[in-house]
């Protein structure tokens, strides 16, 4: 080895344990820079390229005490409300002054989505703003914004938790994704703090990804960078119910706590259902959707879940279960194209 390679070793070691510091006297997202036992506000700037500039609001909250970096992020799908609104109030509630670490909150990346009420995509280029990391600084605005996410927002911080729900066409029960690398300590963590988030249906996700550079969704571009992360889901159909709302705040605090960035004991969920595979049913023809089961019910293989009719009101096709499991969603409206999503099923490990 010769000595000049040494050094760049020795000063990458530097700069990512840097990355990581616990110790930094200020904290610095996009606009946003705040002092120890502060909190700051400002926004993570995407500019211009071949599409619009798009501003994306973030708060820092640089605890007065050391500790890791968590980062919270919602709204890549900008109605899935539920997780937004938790992020709003998790603003209100956090102190600084109270936390050991420091905790970056993304409420609402896909503004154009939440504005315009246009689910699943961003509307200014058509793509879905969890698909698309780690990003690229030429691309269209989801690919910038998804760069500059990465930059700021993944490689500052530790863990990560990424909240979606259903969206408006989506009746979903709540439930999260732990991503099995293969990595025996990563895991470890991750799968903690899984169960201390508290959903009580956990899909265990293996399929991800391992290509740091090729990584599509938030959550897979942290954990494939080594950061222990999850992904939560909760409410439905552009709903903002207590129930889902309380679940996802409850559930970020409840981390914090089991990554030691707030005071208190840890409950951990302890008999979640595992889920091993997910299987969606697909509509094979257009037309008006008839759902027959709700979200959360339990369905035997080649059960009816539901039947689409022509305009006129003639079945066309029947939607049945093809593995018995849970119903994680349903699709919640009667609008139904051919090869769209009627429900995803939760396939129970055993
Ligand atoms: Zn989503």
């Amino acid at each position: 080895m010769n000595s000049i390679l040494a050094l760049a070793l020795a000063l990458t070691c530097l700069v990512s344990a840097s990355a990581q510091s616990r110790d930094r006297a200020t904290f610095t997202v996009g606009t946003a820079t705040a002092s120890r036992g502060q909190k700051a506000v400002g926004n993570i700037e995407v500019p211009a390229g071949s599409d619009g500039a798009l501003s994306i609001p973030v708060a820092v909250f640089h605890g007065s005490k050391p500790g890791p970096v968590l980062a919270l992020v919602a709204g890549a799908h900008g109605t899935e409300y539920a997780s937004i609104i938790s992020l709003e109030n998790l603003i209100g509630v956090l102190n600084p002054t109270e936390i050991s670490g420091t905790v970056i909150i993304v409420p609402l990346v896909n503004i154009p989505s939440f504005e315009q009420k246009v689910p699943h995509l961003n509307p200014i280029d058509r793509k879905n703003m969890n698909r698309f990391y780690p990003g690229k600084l030429d691309g269209t605005q989801t690919e910038r914004a998804s760069f500059f996410i990465t930059r700021q927002v993944v490689e500052q911080c530790d863990h990560l938790i990424d909240l979606h729900g259903g969206d408006t066409d989506e009746s979903l029960r709540p439930y999260s994704y732990w991503t099995k690398t293969g990595n025996e300590k990563q895991d470890r963590i991750s799968r903690e703090m899984v169960l201390a988030f508290g959903l009580d249906h956990i899909i265990i996700s293996t399929d991800r990804p391992k290509d740091p550079q090729a990584s599509r969704y938030l959550e897979n571009t942290a954990t494939t960078r080594g950061k222990p992360s999850i992904t939560v889901e909760a409410g439905y159909a552009g709903t903002v119910e207590t129930d889902d709302v309380s679940a996802l705040v409850n559930g970020c605090l409840n981390v914090m706590r089991y990554l030691k960035m707030l005071p208190g004991s840890v409950t951990t969920i302890e008999h979640p259902v595992w889920i091993e595979k997910v299987v969606t049913l697909t509509s094979e023809q257009t037309g008006l959707f008839h759902p027959l089961v709700k979200r959360g019910s339990y369905v035997g293989q080649g059960m009816k879940v539901g039947y689409v009719t022509d305009y006129l009101g003639k079945p066309v096709f029947e939607a049945r279960a093809t593995a018995p499991g849970v119903v994680l969603y349903i699709c919640a409206v009667p609008s139904m194209t051919k090869g769209a999503t009627i429900a995803n099923i939760g396939v129970v490990a055993p």
